[in-house]
């Protein structure tokens, strides 16, 4: 049969009228689920690629359901970051990192550094250094205990703006990253002026680094430029033995991904870090 033009726009306004209603409805959800903090940080250790001994965590946010079920960021921090809820989800999970962080120094566990993932929908806001230094003064964490990660996407948005604000962050004493580099259009003169320490490669790139030639140059690419502009390179999305070895011989200081931990609960990372740290 010949395509009827007419149906399949009336097939895709109602696919957006749907895809509306399901945002409003999901705003409706998380608005109740931000008033009763149903979230819990998961949390995903980085190695060392030289030998493997553990250099920290990435704290990761998911949405706890009343019935226990997760859902995960991918579903709901771009509705969180288009309606704003973003800025009140994410200072619950910073101080509940800190207050992670705080537990975990009493309890005398080596856990490396801990990261938190910020939206730049956060870090734009008026109040954000305010916060921060807010939740810093209340739990009395070190900020060097934390590295803040930033996308590259959100740092490109206004990189003039971008810059002061790293810049007070990193007056503060947080360590700050760059995340997912490499997807977004970016100068390589600006991330010359960007104050951060790290450098993380995104996962597309790890992921084709065996099989695609373009992919691994990239990879080396960043690793040599970033190490000449003085940063720590970190791949992330590392699943296999195979990646490791390549990342490895490129240079790569840090690695996370499935191949070393998923994210797990506070509960599994105490389980694991009763021991001490070899040194
Ligand atoms: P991201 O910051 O790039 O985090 C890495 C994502 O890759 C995580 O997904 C992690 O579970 C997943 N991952 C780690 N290792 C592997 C691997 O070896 N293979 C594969 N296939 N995946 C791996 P997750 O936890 O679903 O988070 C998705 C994204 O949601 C994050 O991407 C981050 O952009 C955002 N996000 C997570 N937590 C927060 C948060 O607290 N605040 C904000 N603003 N964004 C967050
Ligand atoms: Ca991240
Ligand atoms: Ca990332
Ligand atoms: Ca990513």
């Amino acid at each position: 049969a010949k395509a009827n033009p007419h149906r399949r726009t009336e097939f895709y306004r109602t696919e957006l009228c749907e895809q509306a209603e399901r945002q409003v409805a999901l705003t409706k959800l998380l608005r109740k689920a931000v008033s009763r903090h149903q979230f819990r940080a998961y949390y995903q250790s980085k190695h060392a690629v030289d030998d493997g001994r553990l250099t920290g965590y990435e704290a990761l946010i998911r949405w706890q359901l009343d019935d226990g079920v997760l859902v995960s960021p991918a579903q709901f921090i771009p509705v969180a970051e288009e309606t704003g809820l973003i800025v009140e989800i994410g200072r619950w999970m910073l101080g509940e990192v800190c207050r992670q962080i705080t537990e975990w120094r009493r309890l005398g566990y080596a856990f490396g550094r801990v990261s938190v993932n910020i939206s730049g929908r956060q870090l734009t806001d008026p109040e954000f250094v305010t916060t921060v230094a807010e939740i810093i003064g209340r739990t009395g964490v070190d900020p060097s205990d934390l590295e803040l990660e930033i996308t590259e996407s959100w740092l490109m948005v206004d990189p003039e703006r971008s810059t002061e604000i790293l810049q007070a962050l990193r007056g503060m004493g947080f360590k700050l990253s760059i995340d997912d580099f490499g997807i977004a259009y970016s100068s390589m003169n600006y991330l010359k002026h960007f104050p951060v320490d790290i450098i993380k490669v995104d996962r597309s790139f790890v992921r084709d680094i065996l099989t695609d030639r373009d992919s691994q140059a990239i990879v080396s690419a960043i690793i040599a430029m970033g190490h000449n502009l003085g940063r720590e390179i970190v791949a992330e999305g590392v699943e296999t033995r195979g990646q490791l070895d390549m990342l490895r011989s490129a240079g790569c200081d840090e690695a996370q991904g499935y191949l070393f931990s998923r994210p797990v609960p506070p509960e599994d990372v105490e389980r694991a870090r009763r021991m001490p740290l070899r040194q």
